[in-house]
């Protein structure tokens, strides 16, 4: 007890003096530290009304103690209310002078909206003749009361108590509803035509209306709604929304919300007060301008309904709307100019955009919060770069302040912001490609393919997709799936091609004999309806709407950005790409090298006929000598593209991997193609029907793929190998710089790689000869995607130059989800906090991340020197990156689109771990 007698519970605040500083937001939330910095920091002493803080601590108190409070704790609120008395020369309850309170939550990461809040307490109907004569206005006075009537009733007396009745029908509804009905009755459009005596008969008939629908009545004692503003604070930090909001943002349950009561200040006092919010810098483009918007007369809540247009703090902030309105700058050019001052050394204090509340009460200024700023990618890309060219902050700051994924905004077209603020989302899906896109709903991609033809733009919508499906993938705009998860096929290749694409959709339903889908609202939308998708955040709209497009080129602040990240990351970035167009992107965005090539690419979409035919062949051959003709065909296809992709990356490393598709994709079913096939092959159809049944695998993914296919038929390997080292060799001879990787795909067993080594040693033997030299670079390595090969790795490395974690199989066989269909139960694991991320989206660090630690650590005990990288979806993810970065990975690859992202996660992470501090290898 003699301890707890001194613990701090209220920290006071104003008249250039706070108990507090912007160190302490776990104490204080981000907004009574803030609050305590503006007020107390001898840089700053900036006009804050007056007021003090009452910690986070006693929120946890609160919950731990049946809602009661610390004993110590209404002595020091009294103490702090003594203070402001002080500082305002004004009295809580008093009748003639009467300091009135507001209540807001603030908690150590701002969750907007979500908390609730209470004005003017301390209003009563003895305290209201004060407030007239401060005033000298009695409307403005009874204007106040009702407000504070309808919020206390709502927030307090209803929400906190736990009466809230369902489906919006509060009794802010019934409050509101008189409001109206007595506007419409007097004929009047805006609450500002009420007079003094109407306004207040209304407080009277709003107290009847509380006290009959709520059972209590309003209290009279400030006091009371003091104490009882607190701990709706409080309760509504377990509402509904806030619970809600936590969960998205992943916001722990216990960090609980301060609570902020402050001397109100009144921005509707007339003409000569205002009030508004500002930023720093501009948060839409990054711009070095002061910018904002404010109301005359008008109350915080009143920018927020929205009723009244805002007006431009200064002509910089004028937009199409608020043009003609008199700017802030005109109207009070000497409040502005020390709002002007105010912002400056705000931002020079904090070294970042601050967002700003502020209000003008009968001419003086007061600053009411300030914020870190949020912004756009566009922005935050320009305000890092430019601020480090001011010196406001430095390089490993600069690349600090951009988030990875907010390059996305940079690297795509997006749907006008403006636009979706206006639209109602249809359905939700998982947000697989990045980006926005509009197009009409076709559903199949034979139509996706002659719709484009015809110069239409598309929307694919399909349960999933199948490599069969590539063509019309690519010929749309973009892909929506109502099946599927984040490294289903048409997450996988939409990513790769940076194309917009949102996957397992699952609240729409596809009515194919009506070539339809009905959206989760009932909408239905027909083939040839326009839809519009964010696949950044998963969105699907009805209609055509605007995209902003972006030349990355143009964007010098990126280019500056980037400068300053390749400076600071210690690992690799390459990309995974397939074709000569797919490398060149991943250039431009400044890969490495290429970490994956999947050789099956040349199988898939355009002009992948012929080799397609051969590789059938191939696969229904019963005899070597059969599969090596076909082979032999297939042999100058895979030579031609490796050449290619090599030639291009002039010297940089180019991992490409064996063959590895399971054998059924490429099967053929249809009837034309079976007939052509048995006639090349010599066969009758019976015959090779009976072969493609053969084949047939209940769990293909598991199946003959991989190294598999290279051990039962090693002249496949052979082949692969000859093409790549040949490739290379006529490289080599022509003066060009090349390193090809060979990587074996699915391994569990060091005996795997001997045996496919040793196919590779000859092949390597009679190549030299050939081209007649000494020696052809390359490297040979493995991926390790199977839990047994982490579990090997010590004997694999015995074998293996190098590593690559296929982290979409490793995350697929360790859990045992299938990578395809995890989108029937994923939702509910999130939804109930089974699992914490996607697993195939972000690496499961406990469990997958532990088997890639002591992979890499086993792998590195046999061969110190041993290379390795991840090769997986991950390899994009920044999270994942920052994690490859801690198991000291050489390199991560990932999908052309998202190397600006890894890079800029890759330099974080060295700025957040440096190598040199990797001993510990506590990750
Ligand atoms: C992997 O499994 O992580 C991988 C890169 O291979 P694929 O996605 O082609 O199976
Ligand atoms: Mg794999």
């Amino acid at each position: 007890m003699g301890k707890q007698l001194k613990k701090k519970y209220v920290y006071v605040f104003g008249g250039g003096k706070a108990d507090g500083n912007e160190s302490m937001k776990n104490l204080l939330g981000g907004k009574g530290a803030n609050l305590a910095e503006m007020a107390g920091h001898p840089d700053l002493q900036l006009p804050v009304p007056p007021g003090f803080t009452v910690t986070t601590e006693v929120c946890t108190y609160y919950y731990g103690h049946d809602k009661s409070y610390p004993e110590q704790l209404t002595p020091q609120v009294d103490n702090a209310l003594a203070q402001m008395e002080k500082g305002t020369k004004k009295k809580f309850g008093d009748p003639d002078n009467p300091l009135l309170l507001s209540i807001r939550s603030g908690s150590r990461r701002s969750m907007p909206g979500m908390m609730d809040t209470i004005l003017n307490v301390g209003l009563n109907d003895t305290t209201i003749k004060g407030l007239i004569a401060q005033s000298g206005d009695e409307r403005f006075a009874y204007d106040a009361y009702r407000r504070l009537v309808m919020m206390y009733a709502d927030v307090v007396m209803e929400k906190a108590a736990g009466l809230e009745p369902k489906g919006g029908k509060g009794i802010r509804k019934v409050l509101d509803g008189q409001l109206e009905a007595l506007k419409k009755s007097r004929g009047y459009e805006l609450d500002t035509e009420l007079t003094a005596t109407e306004l207040k008969n209304l407080v009277k008939e709003f107290k009847i209306s509380v006290k009959n629908i709520l059972g209590v009545a309003f209290p009279n004692d400030p006091y009371k709604q003091l104490w009882g503003g607190i701990g709706a604070v409080f309760a509504s930090w377990n509402g509904k929304r806030a619970k809600e909001y936590r969960n998205i943002e992943k916001i722990p349950d216990d960090w609980g919300t301060a609570v902020n009561v402050q001397a109100m200040v009144f921005g509707n006092m007339g003409e000569e007060s205002c009030t508004g919010v500002a930023f720093t810098r501009n948060p839409g483009n990054g711009e070095r301008h002061f910018y904002g918007e404010y109301l005359v007369n008008a109350q915080g809540e009143d920018v927020v309904a929205g009723t009244r247009t805002p007006a431009p703090i200064n002509a910089y902030s004028a937009n199409a709307q608020s043009m003609n309105l008199e700017s802030l700058e005109q109207r009070m050019p000497v409040q502005y100019k020390e709002l002007f001052n105010f912002q400056r050394r705000l931002e020079k204090h904090y070294k970042d955009m601050q967002d700003i509340e502020f209000t003008v009460e009968k001419g003086t200024l007061y600053m009411l919060q300030c914020r870190v700023g949020k912004r756009n990618g566009v922005a935050a890309v320009r305000m890092a770069t430019e601020m480090y060219r001011e010196k406001l902050i430095d390089a490993n700051t600069a690349v600090m302040r951009v988030g990875p994924n907010q390059l996305v905004e940079l690297l795509l077209p997006m749907l006008d912001p403006q636009s979706e603020l206006v639209q109602t989302v249809i359905a939700k899906g998982l947000p697989a490609g990045p980006g926005g896109a509009r197009g009409r709903v076709v559903f199949t991609p034979e139509d996706a393919v002659a719709w484009a033809a015809n110069g239409e733009q598309v929307i694919l919508v399909r349960e999933e997709t199948s490599p069969e499906d590539v063509d019309g993938m690519h010929k749309a705009d973009a892909i929506l799936t109502t099946k599927g998860g984040m490294t289903s096929h048409a997450a996988l290749v939409a990513r790769g091609w940076g194309k917009c694409c949102i996957v397992g959709c699952n609240n729409i339903e596809i009515n194919e004999k009506t070539r339809s889908f009905t959206a989760a609202n009932g909408m239905v939308i027909k083939e040839g309806d326009w839809i519009s998708l964010n696949g950044t955040k998963g969105l699907v709209y009805a209609g055509k709407m605007d995209l902003v497009d972006i030349d990355i080129n143009k964007n010098q602040a990126y280019k500056d950005l980037m400068q300053l990240v390749d400076k600071k990351k210690q690992m690799g970035v390459r990309a995974n790409a397939e074709t000569p167009q797919d490398a060149k992107i991943a250039f431009q965005f400044g890969a490495e090298g290429i970490g994956l090539f999947r050789t099956e690419h040349m199988f898939y979409g355009e002009g992948s006929e012929a080799p397609l035919f051969q590789l059938r062949k191939m696969i229904m051959s019963k005899t070597e000598k059969e599969r090596r003709a076909a082979l032999n065909v297939l042999f100058k296809y895979v030579k031609k593209d490796v050449k290619n992709v090599l030639n291009l990356m002039d010297g940089h490393a180019v991992t490409i991997r064996l063959l590895d598709p399971p054998l059924h994709e490429f099967v053929p079913h249809d009837k034309e193609k079976l007939l052509e096939l048995s006639k090349e092959l010599g066969i009758s159809t019976g015959i090779l029907k009976r072969r493609v049944l053969a084949l047939h695998e209940n769990n293909p993914m598991l199946g003959h793929r991989g190294v598999r296919l290279g051990i039962s038929y090693p002249e496949i390997t052979e082949m692969q190998v000859r093409a790549i080292l040949e490739a290379a060799a006529e490289l080599t001879n022509s003066g060009k710089k090349v390193l090809p990787e060979i990587m074996v795909p699915v391994v569990c067993s060091p005996n795997e790689l001997i045996h496919q080594r040793k196919i590779v040693d000859a092949v390597y033997v009679e190549v030299c000869e050939k081209y007649k030299v000494d020696s052809i670079p390359y490297l040979y390595g493995t991926m390790i995607e199977i839990p047994r090969a982490a579990l090997k790795a010590a004997r694999l490395a015995e074998y293996a130059d190098f590593f690559s974690f296929g982290t979409n199989d490793l995350t697929q066989m360790s859990f045992g989800f299938s990578r395809d269909d995890i989108g029937g139960f994923l939702p509910v694991y999130l939804d109930q906090k089974i699992l914490p991320d996607d697993p195939f989206q972000t690496i499961d660090f406990e469990g997958i991340g532990e088997l890639i630690q002591f992979g890499t650590e086993r792998g590195r005990k046999t061969k110190p020197g041993l290379k390795v990288g991840i090769c997986g979806e991950h390899g994009g993810d920044p999270e994942s990156v920052k994690f490859c970065h801690r198991v000291g990975m050489d390199y991560v690859s990932c999908s052309p689109f998202r190397v600006p992202i890894a890079r800029l996660a890759a330099a974080q992470a060295a700025i957040e771990t440096p190598r040199a501090k990797l001993k510990s290898k506590k990750i």
